[in-house]
């Protein structure tokens, strides 16, 4: 049908052809953010009474050490990694921080930055705090395109720096490092960091919680060296958003309600390291077959042959993500590669004195 705009231009409006099956991409998100983020708090709370019990020389509730709680410490997973691909060993300390680290990045080089909006529970908690802000503020803030660009770009500063630490280290100087009583509990004096925690700590992260309710996403957005490192790896991924410009209406909706700001409507993929494949656009797009997380299409006449077996369904994206998690942790936990073997009384001796092990570079 033809139509005029208001400045006269002759128009196409397309037809709209409604969704055949109405779309159910987050209600499967958040149940996954909800599982991991239950995983993460019974992880947590082992951990705390692991390390309480070993700070009282044994006294209280005796349960194993948690060798999951290790997917908090990033950065021994990749210096793990680096180690692994240097000498062909599974590193003896903090395995677990490796095998989690590289399930993380398996993840991005298939289905984009699906940790971030799927998993990661600090991108849940920023997820929740920015719809939070939006509700008693009435709309969340947009940085003007200057500021967002440039601060874009801190969080891969922040990684470019750990990449150029790592990246000067041997595996020795790794596995000389992981040995040192701070690299066997980096993840006891992580806790104890934010037990102890310290005023302008503590400002800083009070000054990040309000800055996410006023912004999306700020922290994943700008802050972020892991979700950096996601979104790099994530430009490999062949499966990504992608638009059917036959069969879209060209309604808008989807950039609308892109958190991260992304312009979905008028792109036919969205290869960009910003997309965190969280499926809102997918969820709010009207149209049958014009947006899906999808290969690249068919070579074929209709819509809906163009994307027959191409598209990934939310329920089938869950079961990628949970093969890829669950099956890297049961190979490395079958094989003897996730527990630090280091004997109880080890263990007691140094978290009782985790304030005098110093990092060996200060
Ligand atoms: S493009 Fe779609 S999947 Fe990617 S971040 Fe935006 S809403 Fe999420
Ligand atoms: S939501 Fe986006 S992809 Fe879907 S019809 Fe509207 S403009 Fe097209």
């Amino acid at each position: 049908m033809a139509t005029q705009t208001i400045a006269g231009n002759p128009t196409t409006k397309k037809k709209l052809v409604r969704r055949l099956v109405s779309d159910n991409s987050q209600q499967i998100r958040r149940t996954v953010q909800a599982v991991f983020a239950a995983l993460n708090v019974w992880l947590g709370i082992q951990f705390i009474l692991w390390v309480r019990y070993c700070e009282q020389g044994g006294a209280g509730l005796n349960v194993p050490r948690p060798a999951g709680a290790e997917g908090w410490l990033p950065i021994a997973g990749m210096m793990n990694a680096k180690y692994f691909f240097l000498t062909g060993h599974v590193p003896a300390i903090h395995p677990a921080a490796m095998v989690l680290f590289l399930a993380f990045v398996l993840m991005s080089l298939f289905l984009k930055k699906a940790f971030c909006s799927w998993l990661c529970p600090v991108g849940t908690f920023s997820e929740y705090l920015w719809k939070i802000g939006s509700r008693i503020f009435g709309r969340n803030l947009r940085l003007p395109k200057w500021a967002d660009i440039s601060l874009r770009g801190l969080k891969y500063l922040l990684l470019g720096l750990f990449v150029f630490v790592i990246g000067t280290m041997s595996s020795e100087a790794i596995l000389d490092f992981m040995s040192t009583p701070y690299g066997l509990i980096a993840d006891v004096k992580m806790l104890n960091f934010f037990r102890d925690i310290g005023q302008t700590a503590a400002i800083v992260i009070g000054l990040l919680v309000l800055l996410s309710m006023l912004v999306k996403n700020f922290w994943c957005r700008y802050a972020c060296p892991y979700g950096a490192l996601m979104g790099i790896a994530s430009l490999l991924s062949p499966t990504k958003i992608r638009r059917d410009a036959e069969a879209c209406i060209d309604c808008g909706k989807c950039s609308k309600a892109c958190p991260s700001g992304l312009s979905v409507d008028k792109l036919v993929q969205i290869r960009t390291v910003e997309c965190t494949a969280c499926m809102t656009c997918v969820a709010v797009c009207p149209a049958q077959d014009a947006l899906q997380f999808a290969l690249p299409p068919r070579n074929a006449a209709t819509p809906a042959q163009r994307w027959r077996r191409r598209a990934l369904s939310p329920m089938a994206f869950a079961a990628v993500l949970a093969f890829l998690f669950f099956g890297l942790v049961i190979v490395a936990k079958t094989t003897g590669h996730w527990q630090t073997n280091l004997p109880r009384a080890a263990y007691m001796n140094l978290v009782s004195h985790a304030k005098e092990a110093a990092h060996p570079g200060m």
